[in-house]
């Protein structure tokens, strides 16, 4: 039986994911078994006109992971999409714009003022900034432009299915490369991925109560956590409840609350405006001052609340006065 021809790519991307590939440690040889690496530059010498050269749909499967920032990103997602039969989201960045999709909270203008003119560290007396053509020696050079907003995947492409987490663990990608290799994949669209909440899956649930009100919330370096509790009932945000689950409860076994990288359930359209609206449903409501004390012990609401979804929230970006790409 002739082997599927599969592709990685990253884009916008910490190379957490790529190290999640790698963390399949010897389980790799099962899938180069099943399957010839047609295109994976992080790792393998293949260049951009390999893809190029390649017969429309020639690739089989193809993973692309990272957000869509830069205009390089949204052209190779555009190539491999021509050239792939299925294309997988995955990782966070891919599926739902990420932590780089916090930086929809600015666009280009400043963040380009922070980190080339005002950040502490920034020396830079002549005011250089990269710019999208350079002369030098006689020869043009050519960097991608750098959009003002941070988008997902499947808001630059077709995505036919989504591999969740910061990065997927070995056993959601071994799970999905079996379904794929299986052909027990579910409908197209799905993630791949518990249709519960973590809850579901965590440890601590015995010990979560039916019914939890917070009267402060507490960050985790200001409480000594007792790790066999649930971790929400000692007024720390754990996100459990409303993210899907499927990772094997991986940071509560660490000792740490689950901050969402798995993404919200089939049914919510909006992460954080779901995270939110449950945290403050279980805040103690009998007392207005209470209230404001509470709320106001959430630093970064959205960092907490849309760490890894920003782009693919209803709010997308924050409205800045330059409107670009
Ligand atoms: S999903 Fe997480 S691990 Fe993967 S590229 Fe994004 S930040 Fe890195
Ligand atoms: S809230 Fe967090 S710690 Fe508590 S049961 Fe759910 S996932 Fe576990
Ligand atoms: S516990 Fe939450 S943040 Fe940690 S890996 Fe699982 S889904 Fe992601």
């Amino acid at each position: 039986m002739a082997k599927a021809k599969i592709a990685l790519y990253w884009c916008a991307s910490c190379g957490g994911c790529e190290e999640a590939i790698v963390d399949l440690a010897e389980k790799i040889l099962d899938v180069v078994d099943k399957a010839d690496i047609v295109f994976w530059p992080v790792a393998l010498d293949f260049k951009k006109s390999d893809v190029e050269n390649y017969p429309d749909k020639y690739i089989d499967v193809c993973f692309i992971n990272g957000a869509i920032r830069f205009s390089e990103h949204e052209e190779m997602a555009k190539l491999l999409r021509r050239k792939s039969k299925m294309v997988i989201a995955f990782g966070s960045c891919s599926h739902l714009g990420g932590i780089p999709g916090l930086a929809n909270l600015w666009n280009k203008e400043t963040i380009f003022r922070y980190v080339y003119h005002e950040a502490p560290t920034v020396v830079n007396k002549e005011g250089i900034e990269p710019q999208e053509k350079v002369k030098e020696d006689g020869m043009e050079l050519e960097l991608p432009s750098f959009w003002n907003t941070v988008r997902a995947l499947d808001q630059v492409i077709e995505v036919d299915y989504y591999i969740p987490g910061c990065a997927p663990t070995p056993k959601i990608i071994e799970d999905a490369i079996n379904a794929i290799f299986t052909g027990q994949l579910p409908e197209k669209g799905s993630v791949l991925a518990s249709q519960q909440a973590l809850c579901a899956e965590c440890p601590l649930n015995e010990t979560k109560p039916e019914k939890i009100t917070l009267t402060e919330i507490k960050r985790v370096h200001q409480i000594i956590l007792d790790h066999e509790k649930c971790y929400l009932t000692q007024g720390v945000l754990c996100l459990g409840p409303v993210t899907r689950g499927g990772c094997d409860s991986l940071c509560i076994k660490g000792g740490m609350p689950c901050t969402g990288c798995f993404g919200p359930l089939d049914q919510t359209i909006d992460q954080g405006a779901r995270a939110a609206s449950f945290i403050t449903s279980i805040i103690e409501y009998e007392d207005e001052e209470l209230i404001e004390k509470v709320v106001n012990d959430i630093v970064d609401p959205i960092g907490w609340f849309y760490r890894y979804s920003l782009p693919k929230s209803i709010l997308k970006r924050r409205n800045m006065e330059v409107k670009k790409k």
